[in-house]
């Protein structure tokens, strides 16, 4: 069988790795990929905005599943798009319809999702332009810190954290009247900041079973010590040291099982990974956000953990058998370091040459993000470049072996964080 992977990141070379060792599946084809998953996996020249040209090459190449990486083509209607036309009804998308990719998609869709169904999350106020001065008068009144977020996408720039009614104040104009993000800050919600530590938890859904996934944090913020500015993530390490059997069970009683049941209330199809951002407050899970899509890095974290075949999974989503597949997963730490371009997420500079990629230890994996080839040269495309992901019995042994591989990759003016996993260390501030 034939794969089609839709997506340019990390995320998506260690899919397309996963994918390539599956004894099932034949051919593996990334749109449009990068440097890095050439090795896996053909480049697909093709517009992933264009559905028709997707359904083409699907067609042209034989095409009979479709893992869409990144949310934008499932908000934009990717899965709908081949649902709707008979001769392309046959093709597995991974990932779900605009329905379902509403949970990423709108934070009020989410919001009023997570209230109807009882879902533990920050309590929270929508308001639109028409609506501004309660929105003015709602954050007067509001403890501080307080959340202020853009209600559409915004590639993880689109949520302030005011401390001070001033602030809020200017992020409030910023989103809603200077429409700072378009028609995706047209709406925003307010919500109460929420005191704990962040992990993600993934499953693999056809909207009724589900398989758990191993749990990862992420590492979101440039700086050491989760400081400054917000990044598309920074390192990511699993499992997660604080997320015991007690509350992944509170995680699946109180998130995971009314999430299905309210989908299915609703009749929102689903079909795909589902990546839920929670925070642990004094041992109770919150929902902050649903993906409809696995996360970045965290998916390069959690892949090499996973011994169970990738396209068998897949598989067992389509042939509904997904609540007795026995997922395997290797016990032992994944700790994965972001190497990014100086200056991001700010202003960067491209095509430096990036050296050093075959010094790294054989057992350390390599996921590459915003490369180019140019000429018989490896350049640096983008802010994010290089994911390193090392394993090992402990998470300080993982970082070690990740850490010194990272060090070895360079490029004039990269910058990687020396401190991921900080706060789950015993001396940290978990
Ligand atoms: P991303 O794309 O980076 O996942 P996003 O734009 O979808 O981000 P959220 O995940 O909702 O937005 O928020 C981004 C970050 O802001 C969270 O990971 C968390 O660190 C912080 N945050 C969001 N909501 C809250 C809250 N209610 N309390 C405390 N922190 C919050």
């Amino acid at each position: 069988m034939n794969v089609l992977i839709i997506g340019s990141g990390a995320r998506e070379h260690a899919i397309a790795w996963k994918l390539s060792q599956s004894q099932y599946c034949e051919k593996v084809f990334v749109a449009p990929g990068n440097a890095g998953t050439e090795k896996f996996g053909t480049t697909a020249c093709v517009d992933t905005h264009n559905f028709e040209e997707v359904a083409k090459f699907a067609t042209d190449f034989n095409i009979m599943m479709i893992v869409v990486g990144h949310e934008n083509a499932l908000v934009e209607g990717i899965h709908d798009y081949f649902q709707s036309t008979e001769y392309l009804k046959h093709i597995l998308i991974i990932g779900p319809r605009k329905a379902g990719a509403m949970l990423e998609g709108s934070k009020d869709f989410c919001k009023m999702f997570l209230e109807k169904n009882n879902i533990p999350t920050a309590r929270y106020r929508a308001f639109t332009e028409d609506t501004y001065r309660e929105a003015v008068e709602y954050l007067r009144n509001h403890s501080y810190p307080v959340v202020i977020k853009a209600d559409g996408l915004a590639a993880g720039k689109g949520v302030i954290i005011a401390q001070e009614y001033d602030e809020a104040l200017d992020a409030l104009e910023d989103l809603l009247r200077n429409k700072r993000f378009g028609n995706a800050s047209s709406k925003v919600v307010i919500e109460e900041f929420l005191v704990g530590i962040e992990v993600s938890v993934f499953i693999l859904t056809d909207g009724k079973e589900y398989i758990l996934l191993p749990e990862a944090k992420d590492y979101k913020r440039i700086g050491e010590g989760d400081t400054g500015l917000n990044t598309g993530g920074m390192g990511a390490i699993s499992p997660v040291s604080f997320v015991d059997d007690v509350f992944m069970q509170k995680v699946k009683d109180r998130v995971i099982n009314p999430t299905l049941s309210g989908l299915q209330k609703d009749n929102i199809p689903y079909t795909g990974f589902l990546f839920i951002g929670l925070i642990n407050v004094n041992g109770d899970p919150y929902v902050i956000e649903y993906n409809v899509r696995l996360g970045d890095p965290e998916t390069e974290a959690i892949l090499p953990r996973i011994k169970s075949d990738l396209f068998d999974m897949f598989c067992a989503l389509h042939e509904h058998r997904l609540g007795s597949f026995k997922l395997e997963v290797d016990p032992r730490t994944a700790a994965t370091v972001f190497l990014v371009s100086g200056g991001y997420p700010e202003g960067f500079e491209k095509g430096k040459e990036i050296s050093g990629i075959e010094e790294v230890d054989g057992d350390v994996m390599v996921f590459h993000a915003g490369t180019k080839k140019v000429g018989d040269k490896l350049t640096n495309n983008g802010g994010r470049v290089i994911a390193v992901t090392a394993l090992a019995d402990t998470m300080d042994g993982a970082l070690a072996k990740a850490n010194a591989a990272a060090e070895k990759i360079t490029w004039q003016d990269r910058y990687y964080r020396h401190d991921i996993g900080f706060d789950l260390k015993p001396s940290g501030v978990a």
